[in-house]
């Protein structure tokens, strides 16, 4: 087993992954930005290193700097946490040519599912099904049209590098289509540095569920159940929920046995989550994440296994000490993202939190980085909390945020908190009954 890691992340998840190291014996490195001095995982770690000035590019993306830090601090093993470097198969490698190790997926993995259209591709090769569209990329306006006609209107132009729901662009009619392209490939090549689009059929009432995979590269995988994330603002993540109120017995286990086949073929290891749309009764595959997730905890609630320690083992070589017969689901659980925002315009609000209390209680977990005196930094991306609740049904579930969101104090910024309280309220919502355009439509007054 490793004996020291560094954790190439801040927040939350930079404190989440140092958790499950301590619980394991294992010594932490934080690293940080010049903004992040004071941050809780500089705090909570043995040993700190600054890796740079304010802005992600010079400092949690700075791969000689980390690489640096990993060695002068004789870290042997390298936790990407989520976002920043975590799909970047180059900073993979290069963890593994210095003499360390990447808690993740075998580089080949990450560049593949990180080419989304490979990635559709190979899910076609190992039997998974996906939304009917361009067959690889869409170069110019006649193809895109030829695409459209094919499958119908309306249609969704998407980046081939895509992630966090830019580089998308819906049109309804050739004319939005011909515009949309020139303008998914514009947002792409700004956001990715790279403008290859392809195309989907647009699913107008799916849900997002989504697949936890837990693979040892030894022969053994297992899924930890799905989560249902169609609650989306902008194609981003608000709150999910596992299991999914969507499906019965009988389409959780077939999505579930599509999945271990096919990461059973593909030979993948580490954690994953496969993405699919589900409409109609019919799932679609959209994408591969070759990382842990940020809704990683609901999956943890309702079968008790610790992901990133199953990371951690599986990178020291140790196989699963379990099998899928060995997972037992037991209730229900939903995470809100909590973020530093206004809860209507959603615009950023950073600043100084003057009171912190956060809720406590049987089944409730805050997986947050925040505490009272603590400066929230302008310069990175708005989420501070994650609230995780556990029922014992989805109805117990509700009641317990309900009173869990009530007992929330974060004074000096604005949260979403008050958005979470007003979806609780929401009939629908209690329902279950709700699909990804859902919350779109209820911000706009449309619902
Ligand atoms: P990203 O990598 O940018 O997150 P995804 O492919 O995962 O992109 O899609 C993000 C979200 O966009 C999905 O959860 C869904 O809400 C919406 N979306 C993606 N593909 C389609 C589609 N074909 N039809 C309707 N909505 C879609």
């Amino acid at each position: 087993m490793f004996e020291k890691v560094l954790i190439a992340n801040r927040g939350e998840i930079a404190l989440r992954i140092h958790r499950a190291c301590r619980e394991m014996g294992i010594h932490t490195v934080a690293v940080h930005s010049l903004a992040d001095a004071n941050a809780m995982h500089v705090r909570l770690a043995d040993e700190s290193v600054c890796i740079g000035p304010n802005a992600s590019k010079d400092s949690y993306l700075n791969v000689p700097a980390l690489l640096s830090a990993a060695t002068i601090t004789g870290a042997d093993a390298v936790h990407p946490g989520v976002g920043f470097l975590s799909e970047n198969a180059n900073f993979a490698q290069m963890v593994e040519e210095h003499g360390m190790t990447f808690i993740g997926p075998k580089p080949e993995h990450i560049s593949l599912m990180g080419d989304k259209i490979a990635a559709k591709e190979e899910a076609i090769r190992l039997g998974i099904p996906v939304v009917p569209g361009s067959e690889g990329g869409v170069n110019s306006d006649a193809e895109a049209l030829k695409v459209a006609e094919k499958t119908g209107y309306p249609v969704l132009v998407k980046a081939k590098a895509g992630g966090g729901g830019r580089g998308m662009k819906v049109a309804r009619s050739p004319e939005e289509l011909v515009e949309g392209l020139q303008m998914a490939k514009n947002e792409a090549k700004a956001a990715f540095g790279n403008d290859d689009v392809y195309m989907e059929k647009y699913l107008d009432n799916p849900r997002h569920i989504e697949v936890q995979i837990l693979a040892d590269g030894q022969g053994t995988v297992v899924h930890l159940g799905e989560r249902d994330c169609s609650l989306q603002r902008r194609h981003q993540k608000v709150l999910e929920e596992a299991p999914s109120p969507a499906l019965n017995a009988a389409e959780r286990e077939r999505i579930g046995k599509i999945a271990l086949s096919a990461m059973e073929k593909m030979g993948y290891r580490s954690a994953g989550t496969l993405e699919f749309l589900y409409q109609d009764g019919e799932f679609f595959f959209i994408e591969m994440n070759t990382r842990l997730q940020v809704e990683h905890p609901i999956s943890e609630m309702i079968t008790g296994v610790d992901l990133v320690r199953e990371q951690i083992r599986i990178a020291a070589g140790m196989p699963l000490e379990f099998k899928q017969e060995d997972i037992r689901f037991e209730g229900h659980a939903i995470e809100c993202r909590i973020n530093a925002e206004n809860p209507e315009t959603f615009m950023p609000s950073p600043g100084k939190i003057s009171d912190y209390h956060s809720p406590g209680g049987l089944g409730v977990r805050v997986d947050s980085a925040l505490y009272s005196g603590y400066a929230i930094p302008p310069y990175y991306d708005s989420l501070i909390a994650k609230l995780v609740v556990h029922g014992q049904s989805r109805n117990e579930c509700l009641m317990r945020l309900r009173r869990a969101l009530e007992e929330y104090v974060i004074d000096g910024v604005e949260t979403t908190i008050p958005l979470h309280q007003r979806l609780i309220g929401e009939t629908d919502f209690i329902n279950g009954d709700y699909n990804i355009h859902w919350l779109e439509k209820l911000l706009s007054g449309r619902k």
